[in-house]
């Protein structure tokens, strides 16, 4: 297959979705977080319309979803391919200036917007492998945005080129364009039957040849501490204090262990990160992350522990502690049934691409829409220092992205 339109179509692409600011926002309850959002959900529903596209739909939960008809007969599993559109709130997405960075010579890279930003291969050593390619940087004033309208260039040109090919064999294919990632409910209200698929894949994924199966197991836990209250000037004996009390139980979490400041690769950990409340009441807010089931366990044990040492200090207080689950590994499902990542290695191998599989430390859309019975894990985009002025991808790894996914639906027809 000839590549060279398919590399132009994904440059014109990202280049135009970057520049579309569509930053979610985790202090909104409306669906999308922001109505920005649509600017991009809308365009995209049009071009795939414009492409030739079937069943072109924008859900009422703001995901946008077209279908790529088979061009065989036979029974073929349906293949969905899944990007987000909103940027992360973390830092400025708006008026994005992408700089292509032609023929890339290995030198550092300076971000006109930002000069005091570079891009230096010694403290980014994926840069030394791109030598020769084509990257896309901002200005160095905003985020770039290749997380993730990497993967919705990825799925739209991978689409065009398959719908302008009809020679080629393949079942079925779904892409799915959804909101809302960044701040975690991306997928929350997504009906599996309005996507009618058999397996997933996101295009949410880092260097050249990541195909990723296992994220974090994820709780989220809030301890209530409850004090009594009284007036200062008369409280002796009376008064206990909420606030006094939350610092003993911060005190006795882990700190130089089982912190994210201390742990890396397939260790999980304890994160507090906020107290709200008053010398009244106290709430804590935790999150627990392991890759292991028992290891999530552990954790919410442990503030458990903590939680019944600091009621036992002080009898008066009311000390409770909930935790809730937020995702869960997606290994537990696809360790069953290894197929959806097969058949994304098979093809990367036939394309000559070298494939690793390190575990995510987080949780991916993927995670969520695995427990819901959709087996996706994740695939590479090229995407590099996401949610920040010097994030940057390779229009190498983009293009070689979109083979892959070519290259899945015909082995999945076969
Ligand atoms: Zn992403």
């Amino acid at each position: 297959m000839s590549n060279f339109n398919l590399r132009q179509d994904i440059e014109q692409r990202f280049l135009r979705y970057v520049q579309i600011d569509t930053t979610s926002n985790e202090f909104s309850t409306a669906v999308p977080s922001t109505a920005i959002q649509y600017d991009l959900l809308n365009l995209l529903a049009a071009e795939l319309e414009d492409m030739g596209a079937a069943e072109v739909t924008i859900t009422d939960y703001a995901c946008v979803y077209a279908t790529i008809p088979a061009t065989v007969n036979h029974d073929v599993p349906v293949l969905s391919f899944w990007a987000h559109v909103d940027t992360s709130p973390a830092f400025s997405g708006k008026d994005v200036k992408p700089q292509v960075h032609r023929h890339y010579d290995g030198r550092p890279i300076t971000l006109p917007g930002n000069p005091t930003l570079t891009l230096d291969p010694t403290e980014f050593p994926y840069l030394q492998q791109k030598i020769g390619e084509d990257l896309v940087t901002s200005d160095g004033t905003t985020l770039l945005g290749a997380d993730d309208k990497a993967g919705v260039a990825i799925c739209m040109s991978f689409g065009k080129y398959l719908l302008d090919h009809p020679e080629i064999p393949h079942g079925k294919i779904r892409l799915c364009f959804t909101p809302d990632e960044e701040i975690g409910r991306g997928v929350s209200n997504v009906k599996l039957e309005d996507v009618g698929a058999d397996i997933g894949y996101t295009l949410d994924g880092g260097r050249l040849g990541a195909i990723v199966y296992e994220t974090f197991s994820a709780d989220k836990a809030v301890v209530r501490i409850e004090g009594v209250a009284a007036h200062p000037g008369y409280a002796k004996g009376v008064m206990v204090n909420a606030l006094h009390l939350a610092g003993k139980f911060v005190e006795k979490l882990p700190q130089d262990h089982r912190t994210p400041e201390t742990t890396s690769g397939t260790e999980g950990f304890i994160h507090v990160y906020e107290m709200r409340g008053t010398a009244t009441a106290v709430d804590l807010y935790l999150i627990l992350r392991d890759f292991e089931r028992d290891g999530l366990a552990a954790h919410g044990d442990l503030v458990r522990d903590i939680a019944a040492e600091i009621q036992a200090l002080e009898p008066r207080a009311k000390v409770t502690v909930e935790i809730s689950a937020q995702y869960r590994n997606m290994r537990y499902w696809l360790e069953n049934d290894m197929q959806p990542v097969e058949l994304a290695r098979q093809a990367a191998k036939r394309l000559g691409i070298d494939v690793f599989s390190s575990p995510t430390r987080g949780g991916t859309d993927g995670s969520r829409l695995t427990e819901m019975g959709l087996p996706t894990p994740n695939l590479f985009t090229g995407m590099q220092n996401f949610h920040g002025p010097t994030e940057w991808v390779s229009l190498h790894d983009m293009e070689k992205a979109a083979e892959l996914c070519l290259n899945m639906a015909q082995l999945a027809a076969k």
